[in-house]
Formats: C-alpha cells, sequence, structure tokens
C-alpha cells in the first residue's frame, strides 16, 4: 500500500491544507493527516476541535483518516510503516524549511527510507497560512473565506 502521511498543526485546517490533501488523494491508497502534539506550543483549537474540522472537511473522502502523535515524524512513520511523507509548498521561505527538515528525515531512516513529496501551493492559495486565519479569528474578521466549510468557530 502507498501510504502518505501529511504531518502539521492545522490550527486550524485551511483551503490550502485542503487543496494539497485533495490533489495527493488520488496519487496514494491512504492519506493519513497527522496533527503533531507539542506541549510546549500554545494552539487556539483543542486537538479534538481540529481532529474534528479535519475528519468533517474530509468525510467524502474514503482514502483521508485523521491521527495525531508526539515525537519525530519518520518515528510515527515507522510505527504505520508508512514511506511517504506529504508536504506543501508556498514560497522559497517554504522551500528551504522544508528541504533541511525532508533531508533531515531521510537520513533518520535507515532501511525504510521516508520519501517527502512535495506538492505546490494551487495559484491563489499560497497566501493563506493558519496564522493568518488566527489572526482574522482573534480580530472578528471574515476567517470563513480561507477555510473548509467544517470550520466554524
Ligand atoms: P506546521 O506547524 O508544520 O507549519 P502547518 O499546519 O502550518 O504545519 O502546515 C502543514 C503543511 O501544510 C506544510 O507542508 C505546509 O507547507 C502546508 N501548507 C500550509 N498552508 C499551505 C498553503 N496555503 N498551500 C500549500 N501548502 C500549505
Amino acid at each position: 500500500m502507498r501510504i502518505a502521511v501529511f504531518p502539521g498543526s492545522f490550527d486550524p485546517i485551511t483551503l490550502g491544507h485542503y487543496d494539497i490533501v485533495e490533489r495527493a488523494a488520488p496519487l496514494f491508497d491512504k492519506i493519513i493527516i497527522a496533527i503533531g502534539r507539542n506541549s510546549k506550543k500554545n494552539y487556539m483549537f483543542s486537538l479534538e476541535q481540529r481532529k474534528e474540522f479535519i475528519r468533517n472537511s474530509f468525510k467524502d473522502f474514503p482514502n483521508v483518516e485523521v491521527d495525531d502523535f508526539e515525537g519525530l515524524t519518520v518515528d510515527y512513520c515507522k510505527s504505520k510503516g508508512v514511506n511517504f511523507i506529504l508536504r506543501g509548498l508556498r514560497n522559497p521561505a517554504d522551500f528551504e524549511f522544508e528541504k533541511a527538515i525532508a533531508q533531515t528525515n531521510r537520513a533518520l531512516t535507515r532501511e525504510n527510507v521516508v520519501e517527502t513529496i512535495f506538492l505546490l501551493t494551487s495559484s491563489g492559495k499560497s497566501f493563506i497560512s493558519s496564522s493568518i486565519v488566527r489572526e482574522i479569528i482573534s480580530f472578528g474578521g471574515n476567517y470563513e473565506i480561507m477555510v473548509p466549510d467544517a470550520v466554524r468557530v
């Protein structure tokens, strides 16, 4: 089985994330959207809320699942027998950051190498980020244009 893990905070899931998963869904047998838990981070939405937003957003996608994990993404991949990490690229800053992480993840895996597969953001979605969405929500703005319908606060 060709399974990909799409790791991130998803605080909350945005139309940028949605676009990447929607386009990757036909390329893999299964996609696991995996929320990384970091006790040092302060989140706007609880883990359960974030999972619920994702579950509802992809209810019509039989091969998309949601899960959460703590620790290294490659260790999570190993525990699930997964060989692919899915990531989105928005801009050169994402590229530099992602390059270091992908090369590290490859170096950290021995017998079962984990390859990172990148999809470029669709035009019109590259400015969307969870942090901008949180900023808009906190000031009472029109966040709905940037998130799937399932995300309502
Ligand atoms: P992290 O906390 O690791 O930054 P995010 O939830 O912000 O996690 O993002 C997870 C993944 O989604 C990353 O690969 C990121 O590049 C991608 N992503 C986020 N926003 C967009 C977007 N607007 N278009 C394409 N990919 C995106």
